[in-house]
């Protein structure tokens, strides 16, 4: 025991973390779908969404619909620093007893998310939704599974097949992942990487509900190297949770709804 006690919170039952990044067309449908299903979930949730440095008019929606639901809660960055660095910044925002990762663009159905919380109320700390379809092009698919097999020969660690961000994690793994010392994680590798009790639901995957992809050639590029050189044990020579404290990767320009907060 070191002295030091938690402090003592109200904890939402269930936060969802949701990066965003020019979803301007997506976000009110998003708030209204996914409101819908964690109202019917859970006695008490809150959404984090962050803005990754959005070009459109994504932060004035957001500001809109904190202001007028104070569940939901936001950051905005101050330039885009990627889907897994807001990610990490929800995570190191939200308080829920259990969280929820997924996309803004609904491919993930908000809908499924009842059998997935199901599965976690048995007892794992992570429930993770692999697709029964892809409503991805070809060529994703294949520099997918590409992506996985390399990560898994320099990891040796075993991503669930077909499975993206969406799954629900539990407090638990998300305040192990806030002591892994690389601020830049590639947040689906680590959380295999540190190897939590783990299930997985099969789910319909849609497409996208409005907008388009953020990731052309070279951004799928980027984030698989990326992805690639954070991973947790093979490429860096070490063991998750063993490298010196990198600083922060993000810079935030602005919250709102969140405690202490008007
Ligand atoms: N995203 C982000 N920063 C980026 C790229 C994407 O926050 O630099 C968000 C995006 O708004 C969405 C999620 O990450 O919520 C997944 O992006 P997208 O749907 O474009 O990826 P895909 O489904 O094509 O893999
Ligand atoms: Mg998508």
């Amino acid at each position: 025991m070191n002295g030091i006690h938690e402090r003592q919170i109200e904890r939402p039952e269930l936060s969802a973390v949701i990066p965003v990044f020019n979803e301007q067309a997506n976000l009110e449908s998003l708030y209204e779908r996914l409101s819908g299903v964690l109202s019917s979930l859970a006695a008490s949730y809150e959404i984090v969404l962050v803005d990754d440095g959005s070009a459109d008019s994504s932060w004035t929606i957001i500001e809109r619909i904190c202001q007028m639901d104070v569940r939901v809660k936001a950051v905005k960055f101050a330039r885009n620093f990627g889907q897994h660095v807001a990610i990490t910044a929800g995570l190191d925002h939200c308080e829920g007893s259990a969280v929820i990762l997924m996309d803004a663009d609904m491919q993930d159905p908000p809908e499924t998310l009842g059998e997935l919380y199901r599965k976690f109320k048995e007892g794992y700390d992570v429930v993770c939704a692999v697709r029964e379809n892809r409503a991805d092009p070809i060529y994703r698919r294949v520099l997918a599974r590409a992506f996985y097999v390399v990560f898994k020969l320099v990891s040796r660690i075993d991503i669930p097949a077909n499975s993206g961000v969406f799954r629900i994690i539990s407090r638990k793994v998300v305040e192990r992942l806030g002591q892994c010392p690389q601020r830049h994680k590639f947040i689906t590798g680590w959380i295999s990487a540190l190897g939590f009790s783990q299930a997985v639901v099969k789910v319909r995957r849609d497409a996208r509900q409005a907008g388009k992809t953020q990731y052309n050639f070279t951004r799928l590029m980027r984030l698989a190297f990326g992805g690639l050189s954070s991973c947790p044990s093979a490429v860096t020579g070490s063991k998750a949770g063993t490298e010196s404290r990198e600083g922060p990767v993000y810079c935030i320009e602005k919250t709102m709804n969140f405690r202490g907060q008007c």
